[in-house]
């Protein structure tokens, strides 16, 4: 049976000295001067799947590997150690992250990652990427679905969905170096209609596989 939902946010945050504490490959300077920081979108974006979880659906353990109050990054190694210390019989993982193309802003749309394979994590990412597909359909956004194996779930072996023992799902949400998924993903209104539908799949999930 699920007992713990590991929610985990790709990257760090804007401290309180205006600082990115990522990558600066994941930011984005758009011509215009705007800057895109993958990192505060996904904690944008996550946190407010952490309270629909949290308010929702009391029965689970909800485990942040970050704070998205906090604009620590923590390493992968540290996010797998969170993840590997309940049990993977009873655990399920989400990584959120939003994605970037070369060269950039070519790349628009939603993708959902697992390992390579027919795991139960692929039956994870199937109920969250129907769940979505019925927003980005509304909203006339792209799913970049890849039907190859069987079902519409990408796969590569990211360190963190190779690593973390329970199912493990990793979302690239739209692309944060194309402009116009740029403004869906600063917008509050997108955000929460983006994270109820990750809420929806994974609560479809839980649902229908959760208790098993
Ligand atoms: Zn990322």
């Amino acid at each position: 049976m699920i007992k713990n939902i590991i929610l985990d946010f790709g990257h760090g945050g804007i401290d309180k000295n205006g600082n990115y504490t990522t990558a600066p490959s994941k930011m984005y300077t758009f011509s215009n001067g705007v800057v895109a920081f993958e990192g505060e979108i996904n904690r944008q974006i996550g946190g407010l799947l952490a309270l629909y979880l949290s308010t929702h659906r009391l029965r689970y353990n909800v485990v942040l590997t970050v704070n998205p109050y906090d604009a620590t990054d923590i390493s992968l190694d540290k996010r797998v150690e969170i993840a590997n210390s309940f049990k993977k019989d009873e655990t399920i993982l989400i990584s959120v992250h939003s994605n970037a193309s070369s060269p950039s802003g070519t790349g628009t749309g939603f993708e959902i990652y697992t390992t390579t394979g027919q795991t139960k994590s692929d039956i994870l990412a199937t109920e969250i990427g129907n769940s979505v597909k019925t927003l980005y359909q509304k909203l006339n956004l792209k799913l970049r679905f890849n039907f190859t194996d069987g079902d519409l779930d990408q796969e590569n072996n990211f360190f963190i969905l190779r690593k973390s023992a329970c199912p493990a799902v990793l979302l690239e949400c739209l692309f944060f170096d194309n402009w116009n998924d740029y403004q869906k993903l600063r917008d509050p209104e997108f955000q929460k209609e983006m994270s109820w539908y990750i809420y929806k799949g994974i609560m479809s999930y839980l649902d229908k596989y959760g208790d098993v």
